[in-house]
Formats: C-alpha cells, structure tokens, sequence
C-alpha cells in the first residue's frame, strides 16, 4: 500500500493498464539483458534473432491468441481460427525477411469444449502450415480455468545478411506498404454488427477474410530480403502509425505520410462511412492487418518497383522518413497535415494516442 501510495506521489504509474502494454515491454527488457554474443536481436524487433553455424539465423516468435481478448467464438469459426493462429506467428517471420521452418502449439482448454471444435481448428492449422511449409514439432496442452487459451511458438531461418529488423531506417529513406489498410478492422465491425458471420462473410467476403484469414507475407518479405531492398521492416499487427512509429520514433527519426496515397480497398473506400465518422482512421489505426511496412533508400525505390510485379499483393509507395523533429504526420493532397486523432492498439490501456 505504501509502495502504491509512494508511486502516485512520484506519478509513477500504479498498475499494468497505466503502465500499458509498451511499457511493460520496456520494463521486462531493462531487467533481462544478455550478453550472449550469438543474440543478434532480443526483444524488440518483431521475432529473436539467434547467430547458428556458418552465415545461418535462427529466427524464434511466439504470439498468444486469448478468447475474449483476440477472438469471440460466436464471430469466428474454429477452422478460420485454426488458420489465423499461425497466420499471425508466419507474418512476424515474414516482418524479417525469413522462411519459417516449424512450429509449437500450446493449449489451455476450458473443460466442457467440444472436441468438434478442435477437429476444425486442425484442419485449418494444418491447412495453413500446409502451404507455407512449416511443420508441428511439439507444443504443451492443460485444461483452463478460464476461456481458450492458445500459444503458437514459430521457428524460421534467415541467411544473416539478409535479416531486415526494425531499427535501420534514416532520413530521406521512402516508405512502403504491401496490401491494403485497414481492411480487417472493417471486417471486425461489420462481424460484430451483424453477429452472423455465415451472412457476414456471404455479404462482404474481402474485408471479412481479411480479418478471419490474413495472409502472411513471406512471398513477398523473402523477395524484399533476397535484394536487400529494405532498411527496416515490420508487420502491421497494432496499426500503420503505432508500428510506423516503432520503425521512426524509437529510433529518433520522424515520418510524413501522404494521406492520399494510403492503400484502401474499393470496399473500404465505398463503405467506411457507414462504420466510421473519418474515412482514414481505420486504415491510419486499424490493427491486424498482417502486411508488411518497409523502408527504402531512395536509390533503391526503381528496383523495388520492378520486383513488386512477382507480388501476390499490391505495393504502394505511401510516405518518406524525416527527422525527429518533425514528428509523424500526415498529410493531404496539400501538403496539410491531417488532424490525427485516433489511436493504435495497446493490450492494456487499449489506446495508443499519437
Ligand atoms: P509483435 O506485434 O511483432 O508480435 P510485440 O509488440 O508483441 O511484437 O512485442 C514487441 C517485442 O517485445 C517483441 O520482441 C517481443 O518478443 C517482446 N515481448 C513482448 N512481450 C514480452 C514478454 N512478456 N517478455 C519478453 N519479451 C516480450
Ligand atoms: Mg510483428
């Protein structure tokens, strides 16, 4: 009680939600730091990175999926959620440039599912490890005391001139996405308005695919790496500006985004207006998208261009990198900065404010 008392007086915060998400991270990294030299990347970038014999990388990430949290059962089916499980894991994989290899499954699972359940989540799992080539090696499985709990350790491999992390971006860099944003937010909505994702998904196949079936990008994450186009480089889980900002702002730098040329889909373009009261704030904040953002020297940007063409997805040049000073912003077709307020996501104060 002092000590909570002591930390309000020194506006330290008092518990996790104040702390958030990021903050807690930071914590956890100050008190846990390694000296091991084969550790190329620990926390902070979007999977580990680990030195192994000859020029090889060892790349190791994990991501929790919690009912209640990041699915609701009635919205989602157990097979789509089988697929997005490891979907999100492979996206981190592809975030460096890598080609994931295998991977470990843990369960918590409340007492009285129904093991048709599990039958669907499997075969969408293993769909999916199916076509990115990653195989099932292990994992954990407990009863819960609470809701679905599931756990997905992926392992991959990158040859270690080639590994893009998320701290090389500098000023005058140019910045890229693959894909369309805000698409999976959208599909969120409109799940959650009608409560029917059978007449959702019927209605409104992109946007609601996208959110229940991301695709990671390793196709295009590898092609990105082979050429060594990218100085940094992170998947879209939190939000284009929360993860812009991991790629600018953590590292001093600032960003300018040209509003207009953000990627959105004709769906996003027709309807957002229907679900949002500003057009832009699902593609500038909405999370789970799973593409890939990138930053580019500039002498580099005509070869990217060409290489886009063996893209399974689109390749949209949307911004450049500027100096700290300037911050993140956004501007239109003017060169006015677009008023931003809105909001990445945070796990435990659920709104990031830029
Ligand atoms: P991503 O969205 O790419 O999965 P996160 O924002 O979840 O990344 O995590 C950022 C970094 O913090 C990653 O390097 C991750 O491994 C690390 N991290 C997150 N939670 C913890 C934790 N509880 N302990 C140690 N490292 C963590
Ligand atoms: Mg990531």
């Amino acid at each position: 009680m002092l000590r909570i008392c002591l930390n309000i007086i020194k506006g330290e915060p008092v518990d996790i939600e104040e702390l958030g998400e990021f903050g807690l991270i930071e914590r956890i990294k100050g008190s846990f730091k390694s000296r091991d030299r084969r550790l190329l990347q620990g926390i902070g970038d979007d999977t580990a990175a680990l030195s192994t014999a000859g020029d090889k990388v060892t790349l190791l990430t994990t991501d929790l999926l919690l009912e209640g949290i990041h699915f609701d059962l009635r919205l989602n089916s157990p097979y789509y959620l089988g697929r997005k499980t490891l979907a999100v894991n492979l996206s981190d994989i592809a975030a460096m440039g890598g080609i994931p290899q295998y991977f470990l499954l843990s369960l918590g699972i409340p007492r009285h599912y129904p093991v048709e359940f599990f039958s669907e989540f499997f075969r969408g799992l293993k769909e999916l490890s199916r076509d990115y080539r990653v195989s099932l090696i292990g994992g954990d499985t407990s009863a819960s005391a609470g809701k679905l709990t599931i756990s997905i350790t992926v392992l991959g491999e990158v040859h270690r001139a080639q590994m893009i992390g998320r701290a090389g971006a500098a000023v005058g860099n140019q910045i890229f996405v693959t894909g369309t944003l805000g698409d999976s937010l959208l599909g969120l909505k409109i799940l959650q308005d009608s409560g029917n994702p059978v007449q959702s998904l019927r209605k409104f196949p992109r946007v609601v695919l996208k959110h229940l079936d991301p695709r990671p990008r390793i196709k295009e994450g590898r092609l990105i790496a082979e050429k060594g186009l990218a100085t940094a480089m992170i998947d879209l889980s939190d939000g284009l500006l929360a993860d812009l900002s991991h790629l600018t702002r953590e590292i001093g730098l600032g960003a300018r985004l040209w509003r207009e040329k953000l990627p959105l889909s004709n769906y996003y373009r027709r309807n957002i207006l229907s679900f949002e009261k500003d057009r832009w704030n699902l593609a500038l904040a909405g999370g789970e998208d799973y593409e890939l953002l990138f930053t580019v020297d500039r002498a580099k940007v005509e070869p990217l261009k060409c290489l886009s063409s063996r893209f399974d997805c689109r390749l949209t040049h949307i911004g450049e990198v500027v100096k700290g000073k300037e911050g993140l912003k956004v501007v239109d077709e003017k060169g006015r900065p677009h008023k931003i307020n809105l909001s990445g996501y945070d796990h435990f104060r659920t709104q990031v404010t830029f």
